[in-house]
C-alpha cells in the first residue's frame, strides 16, 4: 500500500474513492472478460471433441502414513485401461492398441483383463495377509507378482511364459541381482511389466542387527540398484524380504510415499520340498477358496519358471483375470544412494548412467 492510498480516510478521502471506483468498474470489465474466457473454457473442455478424455484427477495431498490407509480403496486404484480404451476409440489409427493387444500372437491367451494405476502418496499396502484396507480387486481378478530376480535362465522363462499369454506382472528384484544381470531387468521392463524393489541384499528388516539406518540402506540402495539396471526410475512398488513388516522401515517407505505389498497368497515355490506341480496345486487351492487375490511367486526360482505355462493356463480354465498395477508417479532415487553403488560397482563417479541412457540405437 502506498503512502497516498493510506490518506484515504482523511482529506484526499473522496478523491481516492473516486479511483477506487473507477478502478472498481474497470475490474469489473476485467472480470466480466475472464469469466466469459473461463465459460467458454469450460464449454470447450465438455463439449469439444477431445482425445484424452477426462480432465485431470485432483489428487488430494495427505500426510505421510503407514497403513492404515483410512481411504476408500477406489480412491487410490485409478482403472485406466477404460481410458485406453475411449483413446483408442477416438483416435481412428490402429496404433492406438493398448501394448497387450498389439503383441498378443495368441487368441485364446489370458492376456490382462484390467490395468490399475496406483498413488503411491503416503506408503498404502497391499495384500491381505497383512494390509486389509484396499480391498480394489474383484472377483476373480488375479495379480501375478515375481520376487528375487532378475536370474539367468528362471527370470527369462518366466518372461516367456507371461509373454505367450499376453499377461502382465508386478516384479520385486534384488537389488545385488539386478547390479549382476542388469540386462535381463531391461528385459522384464522391455516387456512392459511392472519393475518395483526389494531391498539390497534380501535382508530380513525384522533382524536383530537391523537398525533404522540399515533398513533405510537398505531400501535405498535397492531402488538405486534398480534404477542403474533399469536406466530409469522404477516403480515406487517395495515388498519386504520374508514379508518381514518393519514397523520404523514402514514408516519410512511411507515418507518416501512408496506401496507396500505383501500378498494375498504365497505359492511357496521357494521351499526345499516345491515342484512344478505343487506350486501350480498351492496356488490353484487357496485362489479357488479366496476367489481372488495377490499372488506371490519368485522368477528366482527354476520350479516356478516351469510351472507357469501350466499355472497360467489353469487361471484362464477357471476364469481367473489378470490385473496389472502400474505406478501413478515413479519413485525418485536419492544422489547419495546412486553416487555409493556408482563406488561400490567401482563406476565412474561422476555419471553412472548405464550404456542403454548413453547410447541408443535408432536405425538400423
Ligand atoms: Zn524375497
Amino acid at each position: 500500500m502506498t503512502q497516498r492510498e493510506n490518506g484515504a480516510s482523511g482529506l484526499g478521502g473522496v478523491a481516492y474513492l473516486e479511483r477506487a471506483a473507477m478502478r472498481n468498474a474497470f475490474g469489473l470489465i476485467v472480470a466480466s472478460v475472464v469469466a466469459a474466457i473461463a465459460i467458454a473454457g469450460v464449454w470447450y473442455w465438455t463439449s469439444a471433441p477431445r482425445a484424452d478424455a477426462a480432465p485431470p484427477k485432483t489428487m488430494a495431498a495427505r500426510p505421510a502414513e503407514v497403513s492404515p490407509v483410512k481411504r476408500a480403496a477406489q480412491d487410490d486404484v485409478e482403472t485406466t485401461a477404460s481410458l485406453q480404451s475411449r483413446f483408442a476409440a477416438l483416435t481412428a489409427a490402429p496404433a492406438a492398441a493398448t501394448p497387450a493387444q498389439k503383441a498378443c500372437a495368441n487368441p485364446d491367451a489370458l492376456g490382462v483383463s484390467r490395468v490399475v494405476e496406483i498413488d503411491t502418496t503416503g506408503g498404502p499396502g497391499f495384500g491381505f495377509e497383512h494390509f486389509k484396507q484396499l480391498d480394489f480387486l474383484e472377483p476373480k481378478e488375479v495379480v501375478l507378482t515375481f520376487d528375487d530376480g532378475p536370474w539367468p535362465g528362471n527370470t527369462p522363462a518366466v518372461l516367456k511364459a507371461l509373454d505367450d499369454e499376453c499377461t502382465k506382472a508386478v516384479f520385486f528384484p534384488i537389488g545385488k541381482h539386478a547390479t549382476y544381470h542388469p540386462e535381463i531387468l531391461r528385459q522384464v521392463l522391455a516387456a512392459g511389466h511392472t519393475v518395483g524393489a526389494h531391498t539390497w541384499s534380501h535382508a530380513n528388516l525384522n533382524g536383530k542387527k537391523i537398525t533404522d539406518q540399515i533398513a533405510r540402506d537398505e531400501v535405498e540402495k535397492g531402488f538405486s540398484a534398480v534404477k542403474f539396471a533399469l536406466g530409469t526410475d522404477p516403480a515406487p512398488f517395495f515388498r519386504f524380504p520374508q514379508l518381514e513388516h518393519n514397523p520404523q522401515a514402514m514408516t519410512y517407505l511411507g515418507s518416501r510415499n512408496v506401496a507396500m505389498f505383501s500378498c494375498d497368497l504365497d505359492s511357496f515355490d521357494f521351499r526345499k520340498d516345491s515342484n512344478p506341480d505343487k506350486i501350480v496345486n498351492t496356488v490353484m487351492t487357496k485362489l479357488d477358496k479366496l476367489g481372488k487375490g495377490i499372488i506371490l511367486m519368485h522368477d528366482f526360482q527354476k520350479n516356478t519358471a516351469l510351472a507357469l505355462p501350466t499355472l497360467l493356463q489353469r487361471l484362464k480354465a477357471g476364469g481367473y483375470r489378470v490385473v496389472q498395477m502400474k505406478a501413478k508417479t515413479q519413485f525418485s532415487t536419492l544422489p547419495e544412494y546412486d553416487e555409493a553403488l556408482a563406488k561400490d560397482l567401482k563406476l565412474p563417479t561422476v555419471s553412472a548412467r548405464p550404456v542403454s541412457s548413453v547410447v541408443k540405437t535408432v536405425a538400423r
